[in-house]
């Protein structure tokens, strides 16, 4: 059977794994403990946040057809949030509610998606690939690992990275090395706020106006989550570039008072907060691009990048990635 070695068990590196999973010998490689990528949560007990991507949209029928087995298995349910504009006129804080669009959640949190479609695959965990070599003469690659573990003698080699990930195991030799290299992504900055108290303020998603803070997240609105205030904020990507000075303690220190701002909550309160950088958040083009393979030396990749910069996207690019491969061999 043909070995796969894919690199990133994201929610685009475990399409492929499963859409190839009858057809070849697969084994995920992942850098982190946890599967899911950008589909993450984070505990701070009592506290939990999805602090990468809150909740996504299935537009096209194959992501809904896909997502059939995560419903019925309880790990991914709708979800009808009530969505709010924030602006502020003189200082003055304006609330509109614009109304309901239904999204899709992680039960009991966003990074149950991941851990569920890993399930049954050989997995590396905590492991880091730095480098990947081709043996011309066996025709195979091996991976190397940043303790220096190697891992020898897959036929294909499938790289689910964000794309500057990418270009650094890429060899420069490889034709859509350039493609890739000039497709930057965008980072952004969350600030994860635990709260003892908090009052309803009559929305679960705000998009605020004018503000560092792009979009605000009660994760203790979602359904069957039990457990206190949970914040989670989004500061805005053009922000974030003006900002790269800046040490991780410095964003919390600038970026509480501005969702405080927004909420109004005692700052006694506060049981909990922290920043997380995401420097691979999202796309910065939305133009499309076919994922890419070269058929000569067995290598494919894609990622959310492909496809918009969404959840969507990030299956799509899978789906579409695993669909040539499997014409390959
Ligand atoms: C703050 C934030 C908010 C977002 N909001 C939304 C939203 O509202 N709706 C929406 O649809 N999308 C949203 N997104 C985007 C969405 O999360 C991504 O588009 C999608 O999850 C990307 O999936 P992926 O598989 O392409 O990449 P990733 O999820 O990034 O997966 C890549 C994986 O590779 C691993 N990895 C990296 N380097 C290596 C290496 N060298 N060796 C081994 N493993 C490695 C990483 O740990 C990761 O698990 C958001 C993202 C962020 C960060």
């Amino acid at each position: 059977m043909t070995r796969i070695a894919i690199i990133g068990a994201g929610l685009c590196g475990l399409t492929v794994a499963h859409k190839l999973k009858s057809q070849a010998d697969i084994t995920l490689f992942e850098k982190s403990a946890g599967f899911g990528g950008r589909l993450a949560t984070r505990y701070a007990d009592p506290f939990y946040y999805d602090h990468g991507a809150p909740y996504f949209k299935a537009e096209t029928v194959d992501f809904q057809t896909f997502l059939q087995p995560l419903i019925s298995a309880g790990i991914l349910a709708q979800w009808k949030p009530r969505f709010a504009t924030i602006t502020f006129e003189n200082d003055r804080l304006s609330t509109k509610i614009i109304g309901l669009d239904s999204v899709y959640i992680g039960l009991p949190h966003m990074n149950a998606i991941g851990r569920y479609l890993a399930e049954g695959f050989a997995c590396e965990r905590n492991t880091m690939i730095t480098k990947i070599n081709r043996n011309s003469n066996a025709n195979c690659w091996n991976l190397i690992a940043q303790d220096g573990a190697v891992f020898e003698n897959f036929n294909w080699v499938v790289i689910a990275l964000p794309t500057e990930q990418s270009t650094a195991l890429l060899p420069e030799t490889i034709a859509f090395y350039q493609d890739i290299k000039y497709r930057k992504m965008n980072s952004c900055v969350t600030l994860m706020l635990g709260l003892n108290a908090f009052d309803d303020p009559g929305y679960d998603i705000g998009f605020i106006h004018d503000s560092e803070i792009e979009q605000v997240i009660l994760n203790h609105h979602k359904p069957d989550r039990i457990m206190p205030a949970s914040i989670v904020a989004h500061t805005s990507r053009h922000w974030l570039a003006s900002q790269k000075h800046l040490s991780k303690d410095d964003y919390v220190k600038i970026l509480l008072p501005s969702v405080q701002k927004i909420f109004g909550f005692d700052l006694e309160m506060i049981g909990h907060c922290a920043g997380h950088l995401w420097k691979y958040a999202g796309v910065k083009s939305q133009e499309k691009l076919e994922p890419l393979i070269d058929t000569h030396q067995h290598i494919a990749v894609g990622g959310d990048w492909c496809a918009g910069g969404t959840v969507e996207g990030a299956y799509l690019a899978g789906s579409q990635l695993a669909r040539s491969l499997s014409s390959c061999f």
